[in-house]
């Protein structure tokens, strides 16, 4: 009988350990469900969806010359499954853990529509660690980034990466599968996306030619990657969150060749710390870790938000860092930071509002590393930065030396030179039509600390 491989954020043929499972038993029949519907079900932003609609075309390609096919549906995925399962006699089914709430629920509706008859076999793949296995001595999760890293890094090297099987045998009759192309996952006028396909070739083959470009670079990354104006990462974000690549092949790769890439693989294992914080508190994403912000006056300010949104804020570095992520779905780590501190410091607006647009924007938005992140800006999460350390952004700039990076973003200040292009405002320059600041720094701390001291006492 045919195994099923129900592909999700794992979108590659090699270290994919459902789909080795499932090719050393039977016939393999390759599905993925797009769920819009389901309620709790998060629904993919515009950003990733452009991802996904060419990952999907690069993994059928990939199957095609295996002599398989990618069957496509779009439901609810237990009445999918069952429904394949019904009209092909598949006996198992195999896929590889996730630990979003909403596939945690797919996971145990599943269980329940199909149970012993096609069971749901779940392997491990895509973190270094499976998330909830790297405990305290008392066998309790870690809450804080470091000592969780130093527990990890005992564990590490990870397990050395699997091979694509050579043979996968395909099914005598394949389901039906929907046409991607009428999932219209793609955008249409206007498409914003066409820096997009400048920027990234999603796929597992792409994910490959990263890999080896940046294992070039990886011995520089402790200098170059704080600063934007550089090519100073990876950029392997949105591989690594569709799982086009194993987070055990990035760092076997990586570490190859004896040099020390300790500050990579630290980051690396950020990847696994948020998924052991969603694991933990599966609402990370949608409520602030501590009570007391549930009191927190936060602004009702849509027009600043917008004004953030499109970068238009008069600080140069945030809105470099919002038009980069608009026109590539990709911002510089440090600028995500900045940025971030920025609407909920500055403009005192609930971090909830960022993290939706990140997640509808970014190419590689996850609901782990995004919630963990803007909850440790925003000082509101379990290892936090506390709320009154306000990140100044003009400081920040010059320090990070982000001159050029300002200049390729924003094209009104593409003729200031340093100093000047940090905070134009303050050196007495007004360009053209880049607006004036949306609020002072001073006057904007100020009142972010009158707020917190409102909910501390
Ligand atoms: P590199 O520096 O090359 O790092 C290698 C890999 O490590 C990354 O690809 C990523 O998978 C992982 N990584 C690095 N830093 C982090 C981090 N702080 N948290 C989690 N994983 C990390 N990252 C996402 O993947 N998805 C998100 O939705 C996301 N939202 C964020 C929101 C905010 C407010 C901030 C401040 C950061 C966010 N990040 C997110 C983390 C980080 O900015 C990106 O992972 C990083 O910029 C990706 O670029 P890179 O691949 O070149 O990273």
């Amino acid at each position: 009988d045919p195994a099923i491989v129900w592909f999700r954020r794992d979108l590659r043929l090699s270290d994919q350990a459902a789909l080795a499972a499932a090719a050393s038993d039977g016939p393999v029949i390759p599905v993925y469900i797009l769920d819009d519907d389901t309620p709790k079900h998060r629904k993919m932003g515009a950003a990733s969806r452009w991802w996904l609609h060419q990952s999907l075309q690069s993994l059928d390609a990939s199957l095609g010359a295996k002599g398989l096919r990618l069957i496509l549906r779009r439901g609810e995925s237990a009445a999918m499954l069952a429904d394949i399962v019904r009209t092909t006699g598949a006996a198992s089914i195999h896929a590889l853990r996730h630990y979003e709430p909403w596939w945690r629920n797919a996971e145990r509706a599943v269980r329940e529509e199909l149970g012993e008859d096609c069971p749901l076999e779940l392997h491990d793949g895509n973190y270094l660690m499976p998330p909830g296995s790297v405990t305290t001595g008392q066998g309790e999760p870690y809450k804080i980034y470091t000592p969780f890293w130093r527990a990890l890094n005992e564990h590490m090297p990870p397990p050395e990466p699997s091979r694509t099987p050579q043979k996968i045998a395909a099914p005598e009759r394949w389901p039906d599968s929907d046409d991607l192309g009428g999932w219209d996952l793609l955008p249409t006028q206007p498409n914003w996306a066409t820096g997009f396909a400048e920027a990234w070739t999603p796929g597992e083959a792409g994910a490959r030619v990263k890999v080896d470009a940046f294992i070039d670079e990886a011995t520089g990354y402790d200098a170059s990657r704080n600063l934007p104006s550089i090519e100073g990462t990876s950029r392997l974000s949105p591989h690594l969150h569709f799982g086009e690549v194993s987070p055990s092949t990035v760092w076997h790769r990586v570490t190859g060749r004896g040099r020390d890439v300790t500050t990579f693989c630290k980051e690396i294992a950020w990847r696994d710390y948020a998924q052991n914080a969603v694991l933990q508190f599966p609402q990370y994403g949608a409520e602030s870790y501590r009570e007391q912000f549930a009191d927190f006056p936060w602004r009702d300010a849509p027009e600043e938000l917008a004004c953030w949104q499109r970068g238009e804020t008069g600080y140069p570095i945030v809105d470099a860092g919002m038009r980069e992520l608009w026109a590539t779905g990709w911002m510089h780590n440090r600028v995500r930071m900045i940025a971030a501190s920025f609407l909920v410091k500055h403009l005192l607006i609930d971090w909830r509002e960022g993290e939706r647009w990140f997640w509808d924007t970014l190419v590689d938005a996850d609901y782990g590393s995004n919630a963990t992140n803007w909850q440790w800006v925003a000082g509101t999460g379990v290892d936090s930065n506390m709320f009154v350390r306000i990140m100044a952004p003009l400081s920040q700039s010059e320090k990070f030396d982000a001159g050029d990076y300002i200049r390729k973003w924003v094209p009104e200040l593409a003729d200031l030179d340093d100093p000047y292009v940090h905070d134009p405002e303050d050196h007495g320059c007004k360009p053209g039509d880049y607006p004036a600041k949306i609020i002072g720094h001073r006057e904007a701390r100020q009142r972010a600390l009158d707020a917190y001291a409102e909910i501390k006492g």
